[in-house]
């Protein structure tokens, strides 16, 4: 097994640390990173492929990555169901799977986050108020404890270790096989359309109104360019397609050109010229608006559909010196446009714009998983991303932000970024003390870690503020 000393970012740019890393490819191995750290007293962080915005998987001490635990163990496409090691990506399993018709129904964002990161996040799609988290197709893992044992669990053996690891954020045992619950899809592309319109109580009233009809949902507002004063959203919902029934990701690799003209291997360069950033922010502001790029019907991939941000501008990670902060909130629908509208009022007092907005609809996964960034009722999510600059002023706004999500019922997606402290991540997350409860259980030496749980879970720690 290789390992080696490195630092590593969250995904957005904005915090790192520096850990020995140990690529393990077996269970094996996991359990000899264990007896290592236990001899040298250290602790250790999960990392499936990086891609959390914030510290989720970052550590100072010991890391293990996942990236090369990534075997297929069982493919039966007669039951749907397929068995992972936990270093699978999402692309991975869109790449086996769809041309027999099938697909994990849960589609992320980002294609290359690994399984093993999803359960941990319990994280969603564009489809999650149809289909809920990643947590829900899951059928049974099987987990290496902190003490060495081994254990299978799923909804009816060990369903309490089964439902704390997933959205266990790491914490609770290193999970080396997964079994997956697939769905039958009749095309991999989908009919989208599209609305534009002006004002926040148009979008709700638009949003409320196609939700229930639609598979995938994403409203974009623009928060950032010049004209944002005026705001303009555009709401993009789709269907599978009813008109183009093929099982292929004939568009699904990434294009050779960012904005469709810029070749990418000039990117690197061109990122670095001084009024590129300002070109972002008013690229993205339009494009939320539907000032360019602007249609009412299109059918396209699911993979065009779903991951936007691979197609269009990939690694726009790297366009913000200090990174970027990514700021997702959700609230009970019924409040999110007197939320929603507070929260502007608060960014403008302190001249922040956004680099992207997006609202999407959340409901209850009618599961019980401890850390779940899911709602106890119909809910509006708020997606909001600032350029890292002005990081004092940004770090005064989350302050405020977190006390009205507070007064409004929400709470904070751990995926993204998250600055909250222990007493308001309790109010926030009401399966916060089991949690704590399961991880003495199965942790009781408390060899899982990460700097997101020394900054929240546990007081004043030197991370306080690095999110
Ligand atoms: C551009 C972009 C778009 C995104 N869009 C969405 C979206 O639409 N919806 C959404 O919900 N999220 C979204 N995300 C967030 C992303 O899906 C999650 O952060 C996901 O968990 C990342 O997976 P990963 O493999 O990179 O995990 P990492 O970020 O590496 O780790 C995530 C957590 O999993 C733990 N972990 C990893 N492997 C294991 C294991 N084998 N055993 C135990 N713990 C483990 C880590 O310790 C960590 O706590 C997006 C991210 C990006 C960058």
């Amino acid at each position: 097994m290789k390992n080696e000393v490195k630092k590593t970012y969250g995904w957005s740019r904005t915090t790192s640390d520096t850990s020995n890393i140990f690529y393990v490819e077996s269970k094996e191995d996991i359990i000899k990173v264990i007896k290592l750290a236990k001899t040298e007293s250290k602790k250790i962080s999960n990392i499936g492929s990086g891609k959390s915005y914030g510290d989720n998987f970052l550590n100072d001490e010991v890391s293990i990555s996942f990236a090369k635990f990534n075997k297929v163990l069982n493919y039966d496409k007669k039951n749907k169901k397929v068995t992972v090691e936990p270093g699978v990506t999402i692309d991975d399993l869109l790449r086996i799977t769809v041309n027999d018709g099938l697909m994990f129904p849960v589609l992320p964002g980002i294609r290359y986050a690994s399984v093993g990161g999803c359960l941990s996040n319990n994280v969603h799609g564009k489809n999650v108020y149809k289909n809920n988290y990643f947590g829900n197709h899951v059928e049974s893992l099987k987990v290496i404890l902190s003490n060495e044992s081994v254990l299978f669990c799923d909804r009816s053996k060990n369903s309490d270790l089964f439902f704390s690891i997933i959205s266990g954020l790491g914490l609770i045992g290193f999970v080396y096989e997964i079994t997956l619950n697939l769905e039958e899809i009749e095309t991999y592309f989908v009919d989208q359309y599209q609305i534009k319109n002006k004002r926040i109580n148009n979008l709700i009233h638009d949003y409320t109104k196609f939700i229930n009809e639609c598979d995938f949902s994403l409203a974009l507002i623009d928060n950032g360019s010049i004209f944002r004063k005026k705001q303009g959203y555009k709401l993009t919902y789709s269907n599978y397609s009813e008109k183009v029934s093929k099982l292929n990701l004939d568009q699904h690799e990434l294009k050779p050109f960012m904005f469709g003209i810029i070749p990418k291997i000039f990117v690197p360069f061109i990122l670095k010229l001084p009024f590129m950033k300002y070109l972002m922010y008013q690229f993205m502001g339009f494009w939320s608006s539907g000032k360019v790029g602007y249609f009412k019907e299109m059918t396209v991939s699911l993979s065009d559909y779903n991951f936007q941000f691979d197609h269009t501008i990939p690694k726009y990670n790297y366009f913000f010196k200090k990174g970027l902060i990514e700021y997702h909130c959700m609230i009970p629908k019924a409040l999110f446009e007197e939320f929603y509208k507070k929260t502007i009022i608060k960014m403008k007092k302190e001249k922040l714009k956004t680099v992207f907005t997006a609202i999407k609809y959340y409901q209850n996964s009618g599961e019980n998983f401890l850390l779940s960034f899911e709602p106890e009722e119909d809910s509006l999510g708020l997606s909001i991303h600032f350029d890292n600059k002005h990081k004092k002023k940004i770090d005064t706004f989350i302050d405020q932000l977190n006390e009205l999500i507070l007064e409004y019922n929400g709470k904070v997606y751990f995926a993204k970024n998250i600055n909250i402290n222990n007493d308001q991540l309790q109010m926030m997350y009401p399966g916060y003390s089991k949690f704590v409860d399961m991880k003495k259980k199965y942790d009781s030496e408390d060899l899982l870690t990460s700097n997101l749980y020394k900054r929240i879970f546990l007081e004043k720690s030197k991370f306080y503020g690095q999110y």
